[in-house]
């Protein structure tokens, strides 16, 4: 789960990161509001998007006066910001941070990820922070600093001390960024983090040391064990469909292609992929919907499917073992029933209960292709769909 930017703030200050006086607004005139308690002459108006690139994408800006502000703030509330991050439709702005504006003499780059290969959290950091790190990372991969962190003895001071030494802070400064480095550090152990980031950590003229931006990622199978993080989430922030799959239990990603699938185990979600793509085709989702699935949780994972609107196919490929082919079949047919689709529909099933799960579908009478390998199903869902798309342009075309 990602949070918002002035949230991961909020948390890191209390783990001693300093960060500028700022607040948050939903409306221009709060915004203007807030840049009055907040004081001094400059403020930055930032969007609050779940995405970095903001500053090239216009969702950050500098203002020199209240009215400033107002009118930036009016111009962000409602927009759809388009990052480099979020892909091309975007994410609302609904939520607005203002800033005392701070005078910048240097911006470093500090981050704490899960590597997965070392299966230890990793601090990386960098003396060229800012807007240009990814371009830095490609170009100059041998100035990042990278540091393992050993998880039976935490982040013992020299090490952080080291990291310190190696952004190149000015010597004044070096105690405190071993102070927000260790703090970082203990953020992401304590809240179940997968991701700390703070980019730009800036040195400013004054000579003093500000988190400007952070970004923190959790991990969402603790969250259950972190309430207090847990209701940081921002449903408006993520995928609709894959929001709605997760309230209801059920485990949806959502893709780019045109066909819907629903199966039981992400291996078998990785397999059927592959046969889509394998016979030509794509697929616009994948729905797991996990083991001893019954027919109420079916229907529900089906309707889910179909509501995507990309979705011009669907296949269900289910390998009952926990589950009953005999359920799956049910659900479907329940689903169906009550709210008829307008599209081909094909099914692979196989395992417990097989039989039964066959026959409910073929007495049903309704208009579902049935397929007995994965490769067959693969074959005809693709076909199903190229087919469905072209009676949907035609479609198109003959409307006025
Ligand atoms: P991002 O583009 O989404 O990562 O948003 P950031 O919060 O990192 O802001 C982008 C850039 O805006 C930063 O790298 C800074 O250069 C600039 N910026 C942000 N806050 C301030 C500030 O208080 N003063 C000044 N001068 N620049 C700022
Ligand atoms: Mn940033």
């Amino acid at each position: 789960m990602d949070i918002h930017e002035y949230q991961s703030k909020e948390l890191l200050s209390r783990f001693g990161i300093p960060i500028p006086r700022g607040g948050l607004a939903y409306s221009p005139e709060q915004a203007a509001y807030r840049a009055r308690e907040i004081g001094g002459e400059r403020w930055v108006v930032k969007a609050q998007v779940h995405s970095g690139g903001r500053g090239k994408a216009g969702g950050v800006a500098l203002c020199h006066t209240e009215n400033e502000v107002y009118e930036t703030a009016d111009k962000l509330f409602g927009a759809r910001l388009v990052t480099e991050q979020t892909g091309g439709t975007g994410k609302v702005v609904y939520r607005v941070y203002i800033e005392g504006a701070v005078s910048i003499a240097k911006e470093l780059y500090l981050g704490l990820v899960l590597d997965r290969t070392a299966e230890r959290i990793m601090v990386v950091a960098s003396q060229s922070g800012g807007m240009e790190i990814n371009e830095i990372s490609r170009t100059r991969p041998d100035s990042i600093i990278r540091s393992v962190i050993e998880p039976a003895v935490g982040m013992p001071v020299f090490q952080a001390r080291e990291i310190a030494f190696q952004l190149g802070v000015p010597l004044a400064l070096i105690n405190e960024t071993v102070e927000v480095i260790s703090g970082c550090y203990q953020a992401f152990e304590q809240l179940d983090a997968t991701m700390v980031e703070i980019n730009p950590l800036v040195v400013t003229e004054e000579g003093s040391l500000f988190a400007l931006d952070a970004k923190m990622t959790f991990d969402d199978n603790a969250l259950f064990r972190r309430p207090d993080v847990a209701e940081l989430r921002d449903k408006s922030q993520e995928d609709p469909r894959e929001t709605r799959a997760a309230d209801r239990g059920l485990s949806y990603v959502g893709l780019d292609g045109t066909i819907g699938c629903i199966v039981n185990g992400g291996g078998l979600a990785m397999a059927t992929m592959d046969m889509i793509k394998l016979s030509g085709g794509s697929a616009a989702n994948f729905l797991d919907i996990g083991g001893g699935a019954s027919p109420e949780r079916m229907a529900k994972a089906f309707r889910l499917v179909v509501s995507d609107q990309n979705v011009a196919a669907v296949l269900i490929n289910v390998f009952a073992g926990i589950n009953r082919c005999d359920w799956v079949a049910e659900g479907l047919v329940q689903a169906i029933r009550r709210d008829p689709v307008g599209v081909p529909i094909v099914v692979r099933l196989a395992g417990a209960y097989v039989d039964e799960g066959r026959r409910i579908i073929s007495q049903s009478g309704l208009p579902i292709i049935h397929a007995s390998t994965l490769a067959e199903a693969a074959t005809r869902v693709v076909k199903a769909a190229q087919s469905a798309n072209v009676a949907n342009d035609v479609s198109r075309l003959i409307k006025p």
